[in-house]
């Protein structure tokens, strides 16, 4: 039974880009208007997300990282309608299978004092001790994979890339949530800690955009605001009210400077509903449209897909990172035509 929890939970982690995702999105999750990420040796030794959302009930503490322990899903119905990121009590329990892992947490009225929850790598809550904390929850992850050598091994080897695509998930992040001051922070061994970014907990995705990237990068953008409306395929319109798929494009985008014109950074993000996520035929829709415009250099593309919750699925991938978009090649089509 261990090693099958092994092998599943190295199905909900993959990498460092999951631990990170799970754990940013608890903290979203739960309220949180502040969150700071801790890495240590790119994240080899450590990494620790930290906010200031709700905190956990002690009632919550024996099962919090057992398998299938969610606060989130009142009923199975909510899984269509998903608004919270998290749903299937799968990455806690993952961590304490593929890591040391513990949990530092205090509710509001605990608080500057909280508990220090230490588990096993089945889940089991193994002991608990009072620390000195502000309000809200640290999740601690060491020695991430040192249960699967060969998995750790892969991960030290490629520790350089890993940790660049794990901070351009944070920029994702950091610029897609309004009102949430993200802090990223490194220490190499023996090092100091240094703020690799930080975003103050603006109204807006430009101040966001402005925090990350500068803003110099900000002054090059465009805003963008598409409305998309085409028909639906009829496999999806038997159960669908409607037989358009309305769907938004928000963000922003830099303007097209034609031929020789100034250096735009391969920076491309893009979400459904606020959600980072990858979306390859989109990104090529964006890129061919720059393209044919003759701009030479990759554009930078920040693009929320506002959506029906029925227009896609993100239940594909026990990571839950691949989205399929339902009726895609249409709406790449309308949405090249707009572009
Ligand atoms: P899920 O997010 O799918 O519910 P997780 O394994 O990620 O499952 O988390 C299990 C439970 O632990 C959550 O349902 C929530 O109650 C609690 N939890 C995890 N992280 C946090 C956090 N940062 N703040 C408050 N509660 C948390
Ligand atoms: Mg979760």
């Amino acid at each position: 039974a261990h090693s099958v929890h092994q092998i599943q939970s190295g199905q909900v982690i993959v990498d460092l880009c999951s631990v990170v995702k799970e754990l940013v999105e608890n903290s979203l999750d739960a309220g949180a208007t502040s969150v700071e990420v801790r890495f240590k040796n790119n994240g080899l030794d450590s990494i620790e997300v930290q906010d200031n959302g709700s905190g956990i009930s002690p009632s919550n503490y024996e099962s919090l990282a057992l398998k299938h322990h969610t606060s989130k899903l009142a009923k199975y119905d909510d899984l269509s309608s998903l608004q919270t990121f998290g749903f299937r009590g799968e990455a806690l329990s993952s961590l304490c299978a593929l890591s040391t892992f513990c949990v530092i947490t205090a509710l509001a009225e605990e608080a500057p004092k909280g508990k220090k929850l230490d588990f096993d790598s089945s889940g089991r809550l193994q002991g608990t001790s009072v620390v000195a904390t502000p309000k809200g929850t640290t999740a601690v992850v060491e020695g991430l994979f040192e249960q699967l050598p060969v998995r750790r091994k892969e991960l030290t080897k490629h520790i350089k890339k890993e940790y660049g695509k794990v901070l351009g998930l944070l920029h994702a992040y950091a610029c897609i949530c309004t009102n949430v001051k993200f802090t990223v922070k490194s220490a190499m061994p023996k090092g100091k800690n240094a703020t690799v970014f930080a975003t103050k907990g603006n109204p807006t995705t430009r101040e966001n955009i402005a925090n990350v990237y500068g803003a110099k990068t900000l002054s090059a953008l465009v805003s963008l605001d598409l409305q998309l409306d085409f028909q639906r395929t009829a496999i999806q319109n038997k159960d669908a009210d409607d037989s358009h798929h309305k769907i938004l494009v928000r963000g922003h985008v830099s303007r097209p400077v034609f031929g020789e014109g100034r250096q735009t950074p391969d920076r491309q993000m893009f979400f459904v509903n606020g959600r980072p996520c990858g979306l390859p035929q989109i990104a090529k829709a964006f890129n061919e449209v720059y393209k044919s415009f003759n701009v030479s250099q990759s554009p930078f593309i920040f693009a929320d897909l506002v959506m029906d919750t029925n227009a896609y699925d993100v239940n594909v991938s026990p990571d839950k990172r691949t989205i399929m978009l339902h009726d895609s090649a249409a709406l790449v089509e309308t949405l090249k035509s707009s572009l």
